[in-house]
Order: C-alpha cells, then sequence, then structure tokens
C-alpha cells in the first residue's frame, strides 16, 4: 500500500494548547480577566446571589449562546470573557457572610490555583507516565490521611469525586467482601442472581440519602437498608441497632453498619466506639461516613468526636466542605489495603505484569474510575498553606460562629433555636404569635423569598423535635472563617425581616382570593 497523508499546516498554525508557548500567552489573558472578573462581581453584589430567581438564570444562559448555541460560527476570546463575567455574576458568592446555605466552602487561594495548574498539565492517575508525580503525591497523600484517623501501615484508599461516592465504594467493598465470605465465591465476578442471603446495610434514620442510593447502584435495592432508630439529636441509638440485628431471619445476612460521624443537619455524631464495638461482635463491616465531621478532627476541642473512628473497616470524608478544598476533594479510607481488592483491574495496554514489576505502577485497581484526575494536588497545597494549626484554627472559627448565631436565635423572641449546634449548621425556625394556616410553608417561603432577591442563601430542612413532630426548620451551615459577629446579626434581623414581609404578602393574597 502506497498512502500520501498531507499535513494541513494551514490549520494547525492556530493551534495553542493550554501548556505551550502561545497557550500560556492566551492563558495568562485569561487568568487576569477571570481574576479581575470575580473581583468586579463580588463587588457588585450586596448579596451572596443575583436577584431574579431561576427565570433570570435561564434568560441569562440563553443571552450567553446568542442564538447560535455553543458551536458557534463565530467563536472567539470575546465570547470566552463574556461567559466568564455571566457565570462570575450569576455564582453564588461563597465568601459572602450571608452565604451559609450549603456545606460549600469558598477554597483557599492556594487550592485554587493548585486547580488552573492540575487542568494545565490535565495528569491522570490510571497509569503511571500519565502522572508519575500525581500519582505518588496521592499515595503520600492517601498515608497520611491514614494517620490523620489513626489507621496502621495495612491502610489505603482512593480519592473519589465526591462523599456520595465515597460512600457508595466503600459499601461495595464491604458487599463484595461479606457476601464473598458468605457465599464462598467471588460475588464480583458471578453477581448477586441467584444469591441465597439477603443483604442488609443499617445506618441511622438520619444517614446521608447516598447510603440508600447507593444500595440501590449495588444491586442490594433500597430495601436493603435497614433504619435504625435515632435520638433527638439524630444519633444512632446502638441498642436498637443490637435489637434489630438480633430480628433478622437466618436469611439476613447485615453487610454493613454505617455510622454517620457529623450528620448533615445537626451535625451530630453516631457513638463511634460502642457501634464499633457491636460491628465487632457481630463480625459486621464498620463504615463512618465522616463526609462532614472530619473537620472536627483538626480541631482540638472536637477531635474527642471522632474517638473510635480508627475502629472502622472504612472511612469516607471530603475536604470540599470542611477542608476548604474546590469540589471534588473526598476520600474513602479503608483500614486493610487488601479490602480495596474487588477494584483491582489489569489491563494489557495500561498495566502489564512486567512493567509493574519493573516499580511502573499506576491507580487504575484501587478506583471505579480510569483516566482519574489529581484531586490530591490542590489538596496538599492547602493544607501546605494553612498546615495543621491553620485548619484547626478555620475549624474552631466556624464552629464559633455557630454558637454565637444558636445564642442570638435564642435570645430573639421571632425565632426558635432546636438545639445547641455540634458543628457548625444552626437549625432554628420562624415563630409567629398570629395566626397563620401553614408555619411550616411560612418558614419554607421565607428562605426563597430571600433566595431569590439575592438577599441571603439559607438552608431549610425537616426535622423532628424534642415534642414528637416533624417540622420544616430553617438551616445556617458556617464554612466561612471570616464572617464577623455584626454580619450574622445582619443576617439573622434580615431572616426577621423577611419573615414580616411574607406575612404580609400571604396576607394579601388570602384578602384577594
Ligand atoms: C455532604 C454529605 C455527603 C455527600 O457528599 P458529597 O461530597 O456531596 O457527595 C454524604 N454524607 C454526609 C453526612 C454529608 O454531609
Amino acid at each position: 500500500m502506497n498512502r500520501t497523508h498531507t499535513v494541513n499546516a494551514g490549520a494547525c498554525e492556530s493551534v495553542a494548547l493550554a501548556g505551550t508557548t502561545d497557550g500560556l500567552e492566551q492563558l495568562r489573558t485569561l487568568v487576569d480577566a477571570v481574576l479581575d472578573t470575580v473581583s468586579a462581581s463580588a463587588i457588585k453584589h450586596d448579596g451572596p446571589i443575583t436577584a431574579g430567581g431561576p427565570s433570570a438564570a435561564i434568560a441569562a444562559v440563553r443571552d450567553v449562546m446568542r442564538g447560535d448555541g455553543f458551536l458557534t460560527d463565530a467563536p472567539g476570546p470575546d465570547r470566552v470573557s463574556e461567559l466568564f463575567e455571566v457565570y462570575a455574576a450569576w455564582a453564588a458568592d461563597l465568601t459572602h457572610p450571608a452565604a451559609v446555605s450549603r456545606m460549600q466552602c469558598a477554597p483557599t487561594p492556594a487550592a485554587a490555583a493548585a486547580e488552573l495548574l492540575a487542568a494545565i498539565l490535565n495528569q491522570s492517575l490510571h497509569s503511571w507516565e500519565s502522572g508519575p508525580f500525581a500519582l505518588e503525591l496521592e499515595r503520600r497523600l492517601i498515608s497520611e490521611m491514614a494517620g490523620w484517623v489513626g489507621y496502621g501501615e495495612m491502610a489505603s484508599g482512593t480519592l473519589t469525586p465526591g462523599g456520595s461516592i465515597s460512600n457508595l465504594v466503600g459499601l461495595l467493598l464491604s458487599r463484595d467482601h461479606i457476601l464473598t465470605g458468605a457465599a464462598d465465591s467471588d460475588i464480583s465476578q458471578s453477581g448477586l442472581v441467584g444469591s441465597a442471603v439477603r443483604p442488609r446495610i443499617l445506618c441511622s434514620a438520619a444517614a446521608h440519602f447516598s447510603i440508600a442510593r447507593s444500595a440501590g447502584f449495588l444491586g442490594l435495592g433500597r430495601d436493603s437498608v435497614v433504619k435504625v432508630p435515632t435520638d433527638d439529636m439524630g444519633r444512632m441509638i446502638p441498642g436498637e441497632a443490637c435489637r434489630l440485628l438480633d430480628g433478622f431471619a437466618a436469611d439476613e445476612v447485615p453487610i454493613a453498619l454505617v455510622a454517620t460521624a457529623g450528620t448533615t443537619d445537626h451535625g451530630s455524631f453516631d457513638p463511634l466506639p460502642e457501634l464499633a464495638a457491636l460491628a465487632a461482635e457481630r463480625r459486621i463491616w464498620l463504615h463512618v461516613d465522616a463526609a462532614y465531621g472530619i473537620g472536627a478532627l483538626f480541631s482540638k476541642d472536637l477531635a474527642s468526636l471522632l474517638d473510635g473512628l480508627a475502629e472502622a473497616d472504612s472511612i469516607a470524608f471530603d475536604l470540599h466542605k470542611f477542608g476548604w478544598t474546590p469540589a471534588s476533594s473526598s476520600i474513602l479510607l479503608v483500614r486493610d489495603q487488601a479490602r480495596l481488592s474487588p477494584l483491582a483491574q489489569q489491563a494489557v495496554y495500561l498495566n502489564p505484569p512486567d512493567d509493574e514489576a519493573e516499580g511502573y505502577t499506576a491507580l487504575l485497581g484501587t478506583s471505579m474510575q480510569t483516566t482519574r484526575r489529581s484531586d490530591a494536588l490542590k489538596i496538599v497545597a492547602s493544607l501546605l498553606s494553612l498546615g495543621r494549626k491553620g485548619m484547626g484554627d478555620w475549624v474552631d472559627a466556624c464552629h464559633s460562629k455557630a454558637r454565637y448565631a444558636a445564642a442570638r436565635i435564642d435570645q430573639d423572641p421571632n425565632l426558635e433555636l432546636l438545639a445547641e449546634p455540634v458543628l457548625s449548621t444552626v437549625i432554628f425556625r420562624c415563630l409567629t404569635s398570629e395566626e397563620i394556616e401553614d408555619e411550616g410553608a411560612w418558614n419554607a417561603a421565607i428562605r426563597r423569598r430571600l433566595m431569590a432577591e439575592g438577599r441571603a442563601l439559607l438552608a431549610r430542612t425537616k426535622v423532628r423535635r424534642q415534642d414528637g413532630e416533624t417540622r420544616v426548620h430553617l438551616k445556617l451551615v458556617f464554612l466561612n472563617p471570616a464572617t464577623t459577629p455584626e454580619e450574622i446579626d445582619a443576617l439573622l434581623d434580615d431572616v426577621v425581616a423577611a419573615a414580616a414581609e411574607v406575612k404580609d404578602a400571604m396576607r394579601t393574597q388570602v384578602r384577594q382570593s
């Protein structure tokens, strides 16, 4: 065969990839523009989000499309800067003191810069040559974090795209470990169909929804999750877990006991020492969901909340919540690296055994992913910029914001505090002495009004009160260590003001109908 192929040099002249001289030139201009845009939009906002609600956000995206879509016939840098401007203008400003709705932190500058470096160099962790330093860095980070939680030399783990996925991976490992033991055959090979057992996952009624979703994804079914009752603070009652286990039929096999360290609402910690003892006695895999609660580890005052953590078979935690790195920064640790075996993978084109024997190993076999970005870079950069004391001080600062807000709510006759904060969340509701038909709907509408007008971002939830009633409550999540008491006062004053406005609006509606 005699084939010729002419390279189209003309088209290639315009190529400027991010890491090249020309590309870096473009990038420098774009980065300057990004920084200017973010600082301009932060100044412009007087609230944490642009006013206008969902319809205005839809219109903003439509404007950026300009009728011809993103695969435009008129491409160019102006279109890109316009996109950046609108994106920044519409971003929830996580540095704003009234942005207290989500477990979503503003990241450290070091972590944000690391993300840029990671994007330019675009390393991957699935083969040695796709990122030799990046993968060694992740290995070292995993072993350092294993040390934080009290694990020994045998520990291992993986970074994942979020706490929900870390929980999924933890439960996948427990499923395969326990059911392979019970069935005497490799479950990840043979599958669950025709299995003689009914797998069960125990978690508290306050556990994160990703536990039940994982059970669905893993072929166990959401119905396999047994919800253990909690106390008023959303903490699992170990005696109830015992009682439920005792009631299992012979074919019901508990594959995991999931303890939550830092529940999404109260920030409560299930009693880890008691649950670890129970798991050991019954030979159940203990998985700890510390997605949010890991922050306690960095604080001298709060660290004891995590006593018993080292007894867990697997631990999931996020640093994109209490850790000030951008999403995704999530970790799944296992006490014994052999438990990662269900993730093992050989691929002739990625990790042939003779390459591995020469030390050319990578992280394909510890993850669900193939191509995988280096999340370790931003985490390490952020830790190196803050240090242990910095992390601890920031966690303590957020905890003290929550306590300040709680005390302030407790004194306000218009507001009712549900409970003392454990970590950095505060749950409360607006009270009224007047007749209001649906108090839950009123509280929900207060939150929506503040959001639509761009004044404040609060969370809402439904929790059981001490009187046994489950009601809509509002929730503040403090992850900004710089927020001042005056700013918290102003935020709560605005909530009270909005409560009165919504009441007026509801009254007008009633009169008109
Ligand atoms: C946030 C949270 C999760 C989910 O983590 P993502 O990173 O958002 O996927 C899981 N469990 C708890 C307790 C959480 O607070």
